[in-house]
């Protein structure tokens, strides 16, 4: 039993007594949609709120099961984290968005900038993702700062050597960084100047409730000028209204996304931005 759900997901997890054997269920699914190439990338256009210009996207993965419709990430990467198979899963939309990027930069001579989810799990493993996937952006001679990397504050705070050599790696190799959700997880804001970050992302659980009165505003107003007093940019994500978009636009906020502007599309139909 599922349900199509918010964005036509569907919902592999109807009641708590089919959640276990759901879950089971799913990672079998998982083992198979790796090898069988279920998982497709979608990209969501990030809006300079000065020009209105669109050249940033963030690449968001689906899973298109055959059977159960597109399965949303919120469901299946805990899963997938769980069991190990986030390292894979994580290099295959590295690769995609990689490969993605060449094409569209031979069509249209664009000048764009993804930013790539990257679980903290990734940071923590033995492997060295990082010299792979620089190395295969340098095969497909693409300049690592049209990338960005998009980690939660939980990489920066539990950062043990490992993760920490691999973070360093991408900063001096010109990648750029982004801190996903920023504000919902730590209080600590030290690791805001101890590593080379680029962009703060303001989770739409503040910018879902922003009015002229709100105590978001007031949140939201000290992040940017926290933010651009460190030089960094802000991205607020999970824009739906233009009320929210005014708001933002007249506080400062550098970049925004969200349903107001687009929600995800295909490879396809995001080139009509291009
Ligand atoms: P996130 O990184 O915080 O991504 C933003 C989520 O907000 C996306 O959900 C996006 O579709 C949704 N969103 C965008 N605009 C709006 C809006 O205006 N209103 C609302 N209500 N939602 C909006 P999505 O695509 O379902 O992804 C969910 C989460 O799954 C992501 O949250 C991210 O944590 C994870 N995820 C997605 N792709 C990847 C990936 O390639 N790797 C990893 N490790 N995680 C991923
Ligand atoms: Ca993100
Ligand atoms: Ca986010
Ligand atoms: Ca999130």
């Amino acid at each position: 039993a599922k349900n199509k759900g918010r964005n036509g997901f569907c919902f592999f997890m109807p009641s708590m007594q089919e959640a276990s054997q759901n879950r089971m269920l799913m990672l079998t699914h998982l083992h198979l949609a790796i090898q069988r190439q279920e998982f497709v990338v979608f990209y969501q256009p990030i809006i300079d709120l000065q020009s209105g210009a669109i050249y940033k996207a963030e690449a968001l993965i689906r899973w298109q099961h055959p059977s159960q419709g597109l399965v949303s990430p919120a469901d299946f990467i805990p899963i997938a984290e769980e069991h190990g198979l986030i390292h894979e899963i994580g290099q295959w939309v590295f690769h995609q968005v990689v490969d993605q990027f060449k094409d569209w930069q031979a069509q249209y001579q664009t000048h764009l900038q993804i930013s790539v989810n990257v679980s903290p799990l990734q940071f923590q493993g033995l492997d060295n993702f990082v010299e792979e996937w620089l190395l295969y952006l340098q095969t497909a001679g693409i300049a690592p700062d049209n990338i960005i990397i998009e980690i939660t504050e939980g990489v920066l705070l539990e950062a043990n050597t490992k993760a920490m050599e691999k973070l360093f790696a991408f900063a001096d190799n010109d990648m750029q960084i982004a801190i996903d959700d920023f504000g919902t997880g730590y209080s600590s804001l030290s690791y805001l100047t101890k590593f080379d970050i680029h962009f703060l992302k303001i989770d739409k659980s503040f910018v879902n409730n922003l009015t002229p009165e709100s105590n978001d505003l007031t949140l939201i107003k000290a992040i940017i000028i926290l933010a651009h007093q460190l030089g960094l940019k802000v991205i607020a994500e999970g824009v739906e209204t233009e009320l929210q978009r005014d708001l933002l636009q007249q506080m400062g906020c550098d970049f925004a996304q969200g349903y107001l502007y687009s929600k995800p599309l295909s490879a396809a139909e995001f080139t009509h931005f291009l």
